[in-house]
Protein backbone atom coordinates (compact mmCIF):
# COMPACT_ATOMS: atom_id res chain seq x y z
CA UNK A 1 0.00 0.00 0.00
CA UNK A 2 1.46 3.60 -0.75
CA UNK A 3 0.58 6.67 0.68
CA UNK A 4 1.32 10.21 0.14
CA UNK A 5 4.50 12.48 0.97
CA UNK A 6 2.83 14.60 3.73
CA UNK A 7 2.11 11.10 5.55
CA UNK A 8 5.15 9.61 4.43
CA UNK A 9 7.11 12.76 6.76
CA UNK A 10 4.67 12.26 9.34
CA UNK A 11 5.29 8.71 10.08
CA UNK A 12 9.08 9.45 9.36
CA UNK A 13 8.78 12.47 11.87
CA UNK A 14 7.77 10.17 14.72
CA UNK A 15 11.24 8.42 14.15
CA UNK A 16 12.79 11.84 14.76
CA UNK A 17 13.39 12.20 11.15
CA UNK A 18 14.39 15.89 10.28
CA UNK A 19 11.49 16.63 6.98
CA UNK A 20 10.44 20.12 6.74
CA UNK A 21 7.14 21.87 8.26
CA UNK A 22 4.20 21.49 6.40
CA UNK A 23 0.33 21.95 6.09
CA UNK A 24 -1.77 19.61 4.07
CA UNK A 25 -3.94 21.78 2.00
CA UNK A 26 -7.54 20.13 0.85
CA UNK A 27 -9.90 23.58 -0.13
CA UNK A 28 -8.66 26.62 -1.18
CA UNK A 29 -9.94 28.35 1.34
CA UNK A 30 -7.40 26.74 3.37
CA UNK A 31 -4.37 28.30 1.56
CA UNK A 32 -4.04 31.13 3.23
CA UNK A 33 -3.73 30.43 6.48
CA UNK A 34 -1.71 27.03 6.46
CA UNK A 35 0.77 30.14 4.39
CA UNK A 36 0.78 32.47 7.40
CA UNK A 37 0.96 29.60 9.76
CA UNK A 38 4.26 28.41 7.95
CA UNK A 39 5.40 32.38 7.71
CA UNK A 40 7.53 32.15 4.83
CA UNK A 41 9.81 33.89 3.50
CA UNK A 42 9.85 30.65 0.98
CA UNK A 43 7.61 27.87 0.85
CA UNK A 44 7.11 24.70 -1.68
CA UNK A 45 3.54 23.82 -2.51
CA UNK A 46 3.37 20.00 -3.48
CA UNK A 47 0.55 18.42 -4.82
CA UNK A 48 -0.12 14.95 -3.38
CA UNK A 49 -0.23 12.22 -5.89
CA UNK A 50 0.59 8.48 -5.48
CA UNK A 51 3.04 8.86 -8.17
CA UNK A 52 6.97 10.84 -8.60
CA UNK A 53 8.34 13.20 -11.03
CA UNK A 54 5.62 15.50 -9.83
CA UNK A 55 8.42 18.68 -10.22
CA UNK A 56 8.60 18.02 -13.93
CA UNK A 57 5.26 16.86 -14.19
CA UNK A 58 2.27 19.10 -16.41
CA UNK A 59 -1.23 20.24 -15.90
CA UNK A 60 -3.81 19.34 -18.40
CA UNK A 61 -5.73 22.20 -17.72
CA UNK A 62 -4.04 25.78 -18.85
CA UNK A 63 -5.71 27.22 -15.83
CA UNK A 64 -3.15 25.63 -13.25
CA UNK A 65 -0.42 27.39 -15.18
CA UNK A 66 2.80 25.48 -16.48
CA UNK A 67 4.99 25.06 -13.43
CA UNK A 68 4.83 22.01 -12.61
CA UNK A 69 3.17 20.26 -9.51
CA UNK A 70 5.77 21.30 -7.20
CA UNK A 71 6.22 25.18 -7.07
CA UNK A 72 8.29 27.58 -5.16
CA UNK A 73 6.04 30.43 -3.81
CA UNK A 74 7.82 33.56 -2.32
CA UNK A 75 4.79 35.14 -0.83
CA UNK A 76 1.35 34.55 0.68
CA UNK A 77 -0.81 35.51 -1.95
CA UNK A 78 1.80 33.61 -4.42
CA UNK A 79 1.06 30.23 -2.66
CA UNK A 80 -3.03 31.43 -2.58
CA UNK A 81 -2.61 31.45 -6.68
CA UNK A 82 -0.58 28.35 -7.32
CA UNK A 83 -3.59 26.45 -4.59
CA UNK A 84 -6.28 27.72 -6.84
CA UNK A 85 -4.48 26.50 -9.84
CA UNK A 86 -3.47 22.97 -8.86
CA UNK A 87 -6.54 21.85 -6.63
CA UNK A 88 -8.67 19.71 -8.50
CA UNK A 89 -6.85 20.02 -11.89
CA UNK A 90 -4.93 16.65 -13.39
CA UNK A 91 -1.26 16.27 -13.38
CA UNK A 92 0.76 14.26 -15.92
CA UNK A 93 4.30 12.95 -15.08
CA UNK A 94 6.81 10.06 -16.33
CA UNK A 95 4.70 7.66 -13.71
CA UNK A 96 1.34 8.96 -13.82
CA UNK A 97 0.47 7.65 -17.79
CA UNK A 98 -0.56 9.71 -19.96
CA UNK A 99 -4.52 9.92 -18.39
CA UNK A 100 -2.37 11.77 -15.33
CA UNK A 101 -4.06 11.79 -11.86
CA UNK A 102 -6.51 14.35 -10.25
CA UNK A 103 -4.35 16.45 -7.73
CA UNK A 104 -6.90 16.55 -4.74
CA UNK A 105 -4.93 17.17 -2.03
CA UNK A 106 -2.03 19.83 -1.45
CA UNK A 107 1.26 20.04 0.97
CA UNK A 108 2.49 23.23 1.59
CA UNK A 109 5.63 22.87 3.20
CA UNK A 110 8.30 25.30 4.41
CA UNK A 111 10.96 25.86 1.72
CA UNK A 112 14.56 25.27 2.03
CA UNK A 113 17.56 26.57 0.49
CA UNK A 114 19.36 23.93 -1.06
CA UNK A 115 22.96 23.22 -0.80
CA UNK A 116 23.10 20.01 -2.19
CA UNK A 117 21.05 17.37 -3.08
CA UNK A 118 21.51 13.45 -2.52
CA UNK A 119 19.41 9.94 -3.25
CA UNK A 120 18.89 7.77 -0.77
CA UNK A 121 16.35 4.79 -0.42
CA UNK A 122 15.84 1.67 1.75
CA UNK A 123 13.98 -1.60 0.57
CA UNK A 124 13.47 -4.99 1.18
CA UNK A 125 16.37 -7.32 -0.85
CA UNK A 126 14.76 -10.50 -1.73
CA UNK A 127 18.13 -11.83 -2.63
CA UNK A 128 19.91 -11.31 0.52
CA UNK A 129 16.31 -11.52 2.75
CA UNK A 130 17.83 -8.24 4.36
CA UNK A 131 16.41 -4.38 4.25
CA UNK A 132 18.94 -3.08 1.73
CA UNK A 133 20.03 0.98 1.23
CA UNK A 134 20.63 2.66 -1.96
CA UNK A 135 22.70 6.15 -1.59
CA UNK A 136 24.01 8.49 -4.54
CA UNK A 137 25.10 11.96 -4.60
CA UNK A 138 22.87 12.39 -7.53
CA UNK A 139 20.00 13.45 -5.85
CA UNK A 140 16.63 14.77 -7.77
CA UNK A 141 16.76 12.60 -10.67
CA UNK A 142 15.46 9.00 -11.78
CA UNK A 143 17.47 7.01 -10.09
CA UNK A 144 17.74 4.22 -12.77
CA UNK A 145 18.77 6.64 -14.99
CA UNK A 146 21.73 6.81 -12.81
CA UNK A 147 21.63 3.09 -12.46
CA UNK A 148 22.19 2.51 -16.05
CA UNK A 149 24.27 5.65 -17.18
CA UNK A 150 26.75 6.50 -14.20
CA UNK A 151 26.28 2.80 -11.84
CA UNK A 152 29.39 3.95 -10.02
CA UNK A 153 27.96 6.58 -8.46
CA UNK A 154 25.62 4.21 -6.58
CA UNK A 155 26.55 2.66 -3.65
CA UNK A 156 24.29 -0.29 -1.61
CA UNK A 157 24.73 -2.44 1.57
CA UNK A 158 22.41 -4.13 3.58
CA UNK A 159 21.78 -4.62 7.03
CA UNK A 160 22.01 -7.69 8.72
CA UNK A 161 18.72 -8.43 10.72
CA UNK A 162 20.46 -10.09 13.70
CA UNK A 163 22.51 -6.44 14.63
CA UNK A 164 20.46 -4.48 13.24
CA UNK A 165 21.75 -0.91 11.65
CA UNK A 166 25.11 0.17 13.29
CA UNK A 167 26.70 3.10 13.28
CA UNK A 168 29.15 1.59 10.85
CA UNK A 169 26.30 1.74 8.22
CA UNK A 170 26.32 5.37 8.28
CA UNK A 171 29.39 5.81 8.13
CA UNK A 172 29.16 4.16 4.48
CA UNK A 173 26.41 6.32 3.68
CA UNK A 174 28.96 10.11 4.80
CA UNK A 175 31.53 8.30 2.72
CA UNK A 176 29.55 7.66 0.28
CA UNK A 177 27.63 11.18 0.02
CA UNK A 178 30.98 12.81 1.18
CA UNK A 179 29.70 14.16 4.41
CA UNK A 180 32.24 15.30 7.12
CA UNK A 181 31.98 16.75 10.75
CA UNK A 182 28.86 17.32 11.49
CA UNK A 183 27.00 16.22 8.47
CA UNK A 184 28.38 12.73 9.05
CA UNK A 185 27.01 12.41 12.27
CA UNK A 186 23.82 13.69 11.07
CA UNK A 187 23.93 10.86 8.35
CA UNK A 188 25.00 8.43 10.67
CA UNK A 189 21.65 9.19 12.80
CA UNK A 190 19.23 9.80 10.28
CA UNK A 191 20.19 6.28 8.95
CA UNK A 192 19.70 4.51 12.52
CA UNK A 193 16.16 6.31 12.70
CA UNK A 194 15.03 5.52 8.99
CA UNK A 195 15.67 1.60 9.63
CA UNK A 196 13.89 2.21 13.05
CA UNK A 197 11.02 3.29 10.68
CA UNK A 198 11.31 0.89 7.96
CA UNK A 199 10.99 -2.08 10.22
CA UNK A 200 8.37 -0.87 13.09
CA UNK A 201 6.18 -0.01 10.21
CA UNK A 202 6.67 -2.94 7.97
CA UNK A 203 7.90 -0.76 5.37
CA UNK A 204 8.47 -2.39 1.55
CA UNK A 205 9.98 0.24 0.34
CA UNK A 206 11.13 4.08 1.69
CA UNK A 207 12.86 6.44 -0.85
CA UNK A 208 14.32 9.85 0.19
CA UNK A 209 14.91 12.03 -3.17
CA UNK A 210 15.97 14.28 -2.50
CA UNK A 211 18.05 14.13 1.06
CA UNK A 212 19.52 17.35 0.90
CA UNK A 213 22.11 19.18 2.45
CA UNK A 214 21.00 23.14 3.30
CA UNK A 215 22.50 26.22 3.56
CA UNK A 216 22.43 26.37 6.69
CA UNK A 217 24.23 23.09 7.24
CA UNK A 218 21.34 20.40 8.02
CA UNK A 219 20.82 17.35 6.54
CA UNK A 220 16.72 17.35 5.83
CA UNK A 221 14.61 15.07 3.89
CA UNK A 222 13.05 17.07 1.09
CA UNK A 223 11.06 14.37 -0.27
CA UNK A 224 9.37 10.70 0.56
CA UNK A 225 7.97 7.71 -0.79
CA UNK A 226 6.82 5.18 1.66
CA UNK A 227 5.30 1.91 0.63
CA UNK A 228 4.43 -0.66 3.30
CA UNK A 229 4.00 -4.85 2.57
CA UNK A 230 0.44 -5.47 2.33
CA UNK A 231 0.62 -8.68 4.38
CA UNK A 232 1.55 -6.74 7.89
CA UNK A 233 -1.02 -4.14 7.54
CA UNK A 234 -3.13 -6.12 9.66
CA UNK A 235 -0.58 -4.67 12.86
CA UNK A 236 -0.55 -1.41 11.79
CA UNK A 237 -4.24 0.20 12.23
CA UNK A 238 -2.29 3.64 12.08
CA UNK A 239 -0.90 3.27 8.77
CA UNK A 240 -4.29 1.14 7.03
CA UNK A 241 -6.27 4.52 7.61
CA UNK A 242 -4.08 6.68 5.64
CA UNK A 243 -4.85 4.73 2.81
CA UNK A 244 -6.50 7.08 -0.13
CA UNK A 245 -8.53 4.87 -2.66
CA UNK A 246 -9.02 7.54 -4.80
CA UNK A 247 -5.68 6.70 -5.80
CA UNK A 248 -6.53 2.93 -6.55
CA UNK A 249 -8.06 0.82 -9.17
CA UNK A 250 -12.16 0.76 -8.00
CA UNK A 251 -12.19 -2.98 -9.54
CA UNK A 252 -9.33 -3.79 -7.22
CA UNK A 253 -10.56 -2.19 -4.10
CA UNK A 254 -13.99 -4.12 -4.32
CA UNK A 255 -12.04 -7.51 -4.09
CA UNK A 256 -9.64 -6.47 -1.68
CA UNK A 257 -12.23 -5.78 1.00
CA UNK A 258 -13.78 -9.82 -0.03
CA UNK A 259 -9.75 -10.85 0.17
CA UNK A 260 -9.91 -11.94 -3.39
CA UNK A 261 -6.67 -11.52 -5.27
CA UNK A 262 -7.98 -9.66 -8.61
CA UNK A 263 -6.04 -7.87 -11.23
CA UNK A 264 -7.37 -6.13 -14.08
CA UNK A 265 -6.47 -7.18 -17.76
CA UNK A 266 -6.56 -5.70 -21.15
CA UNK A 267 -8.95 -8.77 -22.84
CA UNK A 268 -12.71 -9.35 -22.94
CA UNK A 269 -12.94 -13.09 -21.02
CA UNK A 270 -13.53 -12.62 -17.42
CA UNK A 271 -12.30 -15.69 -15.52
CA UNK A 272 -13.53 -16.50 -12.00
CA UNK A 273 -11.16 -19.53 -10.55
CA UNK A 274 -10.10 -21.04 -7.29
CA UNK A 275 -6.24 -21.27 -6.83
CA UNK A 276 -3.46 -18.98 -8.76
CA UNK A 277 -1.97 -22.25 -10.45
CA UNK A 278 -5.38 -22.94 -11.95
CA UNK A 279 -6.21 -19.51 -12.56
CA UNK A 280 -2.96 -19.06 -14.55
CA UNK A 281 -3.25 -22.15 -16.68
CA UNK A 282 -6.85 -21.11 -17.48
CA UNK A 283 -5.81 -17.28 -18.90
CA UNK A 284 -2.72 -19.31 -21.03
CA UNK A 285 -5.68 -21.80 -22.30
CA UNK A 286 -7.81 -18.94 -23.19
CA UNK A 287 -4.72 -17.41 -25.28
CA UNK A 288 -4.21 -20.72 -26.88
CA UNK A 289 -7.74 -20.55 -28.43
CA UNK A 290 -7.20 -16.79 -29.62
CA UNK A 291 -8.70 -14.86 -27.25
CA UNK A 292 -7.43 -12.31 -24.44
CA UNK A 293 -8.30 -12.59 -20.52
CA UNK A 294 -10.35 -9.30 -18.59
CA UNK A 295 -8.29 -10.86 -15.35
CA UNK A 296 -6.79 -12.59 -12.99
CA UNK A 297 -8.83 -13.79 -10.61
CA UNK A 298 -8.02 -16.57 -7.68
CA UNK A 299 -11.07 -16.43 -5.13
CA UNK A 300 -8.80 -18.60 -2.81
CA UNK A 301 -9.43 -21.66 -1.04
CA UNK A 302 -12.08 -21.41 1.20
CA UNK A 303 -15.00 -19.20 -0.40
CA UNK A 304 -17.75 -18.36 0.76
CA UNK A 305 -21.13 -17.88 -1.52
CA UNK A 306 -20.49 -14.05 -0.76
CA UNK A 307 -17.37 -14.07 -1.84
CA UNK A 308 -18.07 -15.74 -4.98
CA UNK A 309 -20.87 -13.49 -5.24
CA UNK A 310 -18.52 -10.54 -5.10
CA UNK A 311 -16.43 -12.25 -7.53
CA UNK A 312 -18.76 -12.48 -10.37
CA UNK A 313 -20.36 -8.86 -9.77
CA UNK A 314 -16.65 -7.33 -9.92
CA UNK A 315 -15.96 -9.19 -13.05
CA UNK A 316 -19.74 -8.37 -14.99
CA UNK A 317 -19.30 -4.72 -13.77
CA UNK A 318 -16.06 -4.36 -16.51
CA UNK A 319 -17.44 -3.06 -19.60
CA UNK A 320 -14.54 -4.99 -21.57
CA UNK A 321 -16.31 -8.58 -20.20
CA UNK A 322 -17.84 -10.29 -23.76
CA UNK A 323 -17.69 -13.73 -21.65
CA UNK A 324 -17.40 -15.22 -18.68
CA UNK A 325 -15.02 -18.47 -18.17
CA UNK A 326 -16.03 -19.87 -14.51
CA UNK A 327 -13.16 -22.83 -13.66
CA UNK A 328 -13.55 -24.12 -10.61
CA UNK A 329 -11.86 -27.49 -8.84
CA UNK A 330 -13.40 -28.23 -5.73
CA UNK A 331 -10.87 -29.32 -3.12
CA UNK A 332 -11.71 -27.08 0.37
CA UNK A 333 -14.11 -25.29 -1.89
CA UNK A 334 -17.56 -27.10 -2.63
CA UNK A 335 -18.76 -26.87 -6.39
CA UNK A 336 -22.11 -26.27 -4.83
CA UNK A 337 -21.02 -23.16 -2.96
CA UNK A 338 -19.61 -22.20 -6.04
CA UNK A 339 -22.79 -22.71 -7.89
CA UNK A 340 -24.70 -20.78 -5.51
CA UNK A 341 -22.57 -17.99 -5.70
CA UNK A 342 -22.51 -17.90 -9.41
CA UNK A 343 -26.71 -18.07 -9.12
CA UNK A 344 -27.02 -15.50 -6.36
CA UNK A 345 -24.74 -13.04 -8.19
CA UNK A 346 -26.49 -13.30 -11.86
CA UNK A 347 -29.86 -12.95 -10.20
CA UNK A 348 -28.80 -9.76 -8.54
CA UNK A 349 -27.27 -8.12 -11.18
CA UNK A 350 -28.40 -10.02 -14.23
CA UNK A 351 -26.07 -11.51 -16.84
CA UNK A 352 -25.98 -10.32 -19.98
CA UNK A 353 -23.00 -12.19 -22.06
CA UNK A 354 -22.54 -16.06 -22.23
CA UNK A 355 -20.89 -17.84 -19.22
CA UNK A 356 -19.07 -20.85 -19.32
CA UNK A 357 -18.91 -23.08 -15.79
CA UNK A 358 -16.90 -25.92 -15.55
CA UNK A 359 -17.35 -27.65 -11.78
CA UNK A 360 -14.97 -30.57 -10.81
CA UNK A 361 -14.37 -31.80 -7.29
CA UNK A 362 -15.52 -31.79 -3.78
CA UNK A 363 -19.96 -32.23 -4.78
CA UNK A 364 -19.58 -31.34 -8.33
CA UNK A 365 -23.00 -33.26 -8.99
CA UNK A 366 -25.09 -31.27 -6.83
CA UNK A 367 -23.33 -28.18 -8.08
CA UNK A 368 -24.36 -29.00 -11.39
CA UNK A 369 -27.66 -29.80 -10.51
CA UNK A 370 -28.20 -26.70 -8.90
CA UNK A 371 -26.82 -24.94 -12.05
CA UNK A 372 -29.08 -26.75 -14.42
CA UNK A 373 -32.36 -26.30 -12.19
CA UNK A 374 -31.31 -22.64 -11.73
CA UNK A 375 -33.07 -22.20 -15.22
CA UNK A 376 -29.94 -19.69 -16.22
CA UNK A 377 -28.33 -19.74 -19.37
CA UNK A 378 -25.12 -21.15 -18.73
CA UNK A 379 -22.81 -23.36 -20.90
CA UNK A 380 -21.59 -26.73 -18.71
CA UNK A 381 -18.17 -27.93 -19.64
CA UNK A 382 -16.51 -31.04 -18.52
CA UNK A 383 -12.83 -29.94 -18.31
CA UNK A 384 -10.36 -26.95 -19.24
CA UNK A 385 -10.13 -27.48 -23.17
CA UNK A 386 -13.40 -27.50 -23.66
CA UNK A 387 -14.45 -24.95 -21.21
CA UNK A 388 -11.96 -22.51 -23.25
CA UNK A 389 -13.14 -23.42 -26.24
CA UNK A 390 -16.61 -23.43 -25.68
CA UNK A 391 -16.56 -19.56 -23.87
CA UNK A 392 -14.14 -18.48 -27.13
CA UNK A 393 -16.69 -19.67 -29.31
CA UNK A 394 -19.78 -18.16 -27.58
CA UNK A 395 -18.06 -14.78 -27.25
CA UNK A 396 -17.35 -15.31 -31.39
CA UNK A 397 -20.99 -15.76 -32.02
CA UNK A 398 -21.89 -12.79 -29.88
CA UNK A 399 -19.72 -10.18 -31.49
P1 LIG B 1 9.04 14.88 -7.25
O1 LIG B 1 9.33 15.70 -8.47
O2 LIG B 1 7.70 14.23 -7.33
O3 LIG B 1 10.12 13.91 -6.95
O4 LIG B 1 8.94 15.92 -6.02
P2 LIG B 1 10.06 16.47 -5.00
O5 LIG B 1 9.45 16.58 -3.67
O6 LIG B 1 11.31 15.64 -5.09
O7 LIG B 1 10.34 17.92 -5.54
C1 LIG B 1 10.91 18.16 -6.82
C2 LIG B 1 12.04 19.16 -6.74
O8 LIG B 1 11.55 20.39 -6.23
C3 LIG B 1 13.15 18.79 -5.77
O9 LIG B 1 14.09 17.91 -6.37
C4 LIG B 1 13.75 20.13 -5.45
O10 LIG B 1 14.72 20.48 -6.43
C5 LIG B 1 12.57 21.07 -5.54
N1 LIG B 1 12.14 21.43 -4.18
C6 LIG B 1 11.29 20.75 -3.37
N2 LIG B 1 11.21 21.33 -2.16
C7 LIG B 1 12.02 22.40 -2.20
C8 LIG B 1 12.39 23.41 -1.24
O11 LIG B 1 11.97 23.43 -0.08
N3 LIG B 1 13.26 24.36 -1.66
C9 LIG B 1 13.79 24.40 -2.91
N4 LIG B 1 14.64 25.36 -3.25
N5 LIG B 1 13.47 23.46 -3.83
C10 LIG B 1 12.61 22.48 -3.49
MG1 LIG C 1 11.39 13.53 -5.47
Amino acid sequence: MNIHEYQAKAVLKEFGVPVSRGVPVLKVEDAEAAARELGGPLWVVKSQIHAGGRGKGKFKEAAAGDKGGVRLAKSVDEVKLFVEQMLGNTLVTVQTGPAGKQVNRLYVEDGSDIAKEFYLSALVDRVTSRVSFVVSTEGGMDIEDVAHKTPEKIKTFSVDPATGVMPHHGRTVAKALGLVGDLAKQAEKLVAQLYAAFVAKDMAMLEINPLIVTKQGDLKCLDAKVSFDSNALYRHPDILALRDETEEDAKEIEASKYDLSYIALDGTIGCMVNGAGLAMATMDIIKLYGMEPANFLDVGGGASKEKVTAAFKIITADPNVKGILVNIFGGIMRCDVIAEGVIAAVKEVGLKVPLVVRLEGTNVDLGKKIIRESGLNVIPADDLDDAAQKIVKAVKETV
